[in-house]
C-alpha cells in the first residue's frame, strides 16, 4: 500500500487557527497583541519571499509584525543597534533575524545579541542550551514542526530508531535532541557527510529525517518498508522546480508516511514560528 501522506500545509491551517484563537485571548485578557519583528537585510529574493510569508502568516493570526528592511550595506554597529532597540521594545515579543546575512556581517554575534526571551528562531546559546539540558523552552521552528507532525498523524517515536541526516544547527542537530526528550524518547542517530555505511544505517529508520540540502538524496534502497520519511530538504532545480532530499515518487509506494515538498514541513515552520512567538508573550509576561 502506498505510503500515507502528511500535509503540513493542511495541518498548518489548524494550528494557525489555535494559534489565532490563543492570540484573540492574550488580546483580550492583556490588551496587546503577539508580536514578531523581522529584520531583512539586503535583498536576496529567497529570503524575501520566506519574510513575506512570515508576515502574511502573523497578520492572518491577529499577531502583530514589523519588517525592519536594511539595506545590503549596513554596518555591523547599526544592526545591532536595531536589536537592541528591539529587544528593549515591550510590544516586541520575538525577534526573527532573516538569513543568510551578507557576508561583512558576523551572524553568530548578531544572533547571539537577540535577547534570550525573544529568540523566536530558537537558535541562539541559551535556548539550544536548554534543550540540550532537558529543559526545553523556544525549540528551533523546523525540527519542533517536524515533532507536531510526528505527533499530530499519531505515529509512535517512543523507543522507535529515528535516523536524521545532517547535524546544522538550525534543523538536524536540534530534531536529534529534541526527539531524545524526556517524553518522546526515540532512540536517534544523527549522519552527516562523513558518515560511513549510510545507506546501512538509514535502513535501520523507522522514522527517517533528511535534512541535508540535496536534490533527491534519499533513493528507495536506503528505506525500510513501512517507514515514515520526513523530508526537510528544499532544493531548486535549473528548471526552477522545487524539491526535497527524497525520491518522493521512487519512495512512496512502499514506506509507510512521507511528506512532500513543497507542503511539508516548510509550512510547519512557519507556524512554529508563530507558536513561539506567543509563548515567547507569555514568557515576558511572567518574567515581568
Ligand atoms: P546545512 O548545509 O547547514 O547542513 C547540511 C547537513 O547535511 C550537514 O550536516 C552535512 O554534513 C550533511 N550532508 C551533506 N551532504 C551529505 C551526504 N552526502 N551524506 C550525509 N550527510 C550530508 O543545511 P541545513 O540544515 O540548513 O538545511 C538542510 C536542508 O533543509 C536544505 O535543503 C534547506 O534548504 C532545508 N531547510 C528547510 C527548512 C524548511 O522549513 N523546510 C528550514 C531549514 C532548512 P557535514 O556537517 O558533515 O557537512
Amino acid at each position: 500500500m502506498a505510503a500515507k501522506i502528511i500535509d503540513g500545509k493542511a495541518l498548518s491551517v489548524v494550528i494557525q487557527s489555535e494559534l489565532a484563537t490563543d492570540a484573540a485571548l492574550m488580546l483580550k485578557e492583556t490588551g496587546s497583541r503577539p508580536g514578531l519583528a523581522a529584520v531583512l537585510v539586503g535583498d536576496n529574493p529567497a529570503s524575501q519571499v520566506y519574510v513575506r510569508n512570515k508576515q502574511k502568516a502573523c497578520e492572518k493570526a491577529g499577531f502583530a509584525s514589523w519588517l525592519h528592511k536594511l539595506d545590503a550595506n549596513t554596518s555591523q554597529g547599526d544592526l545591532l543597534k536595531l536589536i537592541a532597540s528591539l529587544n528593549n521594545d515591550p510590544k516586541v515579543h520575538g525577534i526573527l533575524v532573516q538569513l543568510p546575512l551578507p557576508k561583512h556581517l558576523d551572524t553568530e554575534l548578531i544572533l547571539d545579541a537577540v535577547t534570550p526571551l525573544k529568540d523566536v528562531d530558537g537558535f541562539g546559546p541559551e535556548n539550544l542550551g536548554l534543550l540540550t539540558s532537558g529543559r526545553p523552552r523556544l525549540l528551533p521552528c523546523t525540527p519542533h514542526g517536524v515533532l507536531i507532525m510526528l505527533q499530530r498523524n499519531n505515529i509512535p517515536i517512543s523507543g522507535k530508531h529515528v535516523v536524521v541526516l545532517g547535524r546544522s544547527t538550525i534543523v538536524g542537530k536540534p530534531m536529534g535532541l529534541i526527539l531524545l526528550q524526556n517524553g518522546i524518547d526515540a532512540t536517534v542517530t544523527i549522519c552527516h557527510s562523513k558518515t560511513a555505511n549510510l545507506k546501512e544505517i538509514t535502513r535501520q529508520a523507522d522514522i527517517l529525517v533528511a535534512a541535508i540540502g540535496r536534490p533527491h538524496f534519499v533513493t528507495p534502497d536506503m528505506v525500510k518498508p513501512g517507514a515514515v520519511v520526513i523530508d526537510v530538504g528544499i532544493n531548486r532545480l535549473d528548471d526552477g522546480k522545487l524539491v526535497g532530499d527524497v525520491d518522493y515518487d521512487g519512495i512512496l509506494p512502499n514506506a509507510g508516511f512521507i511528506t512532500p515538498v513543497p507542503g511539508g514541513v516548510g509550512p510547519m515552520t512557519i507556524t512554529m514560528l508563530l507558536h513561539n512567538t506567543l509563548l515567547a508573550a507569555k514568557l515576558q509576561s511572567k518574567s515581568k
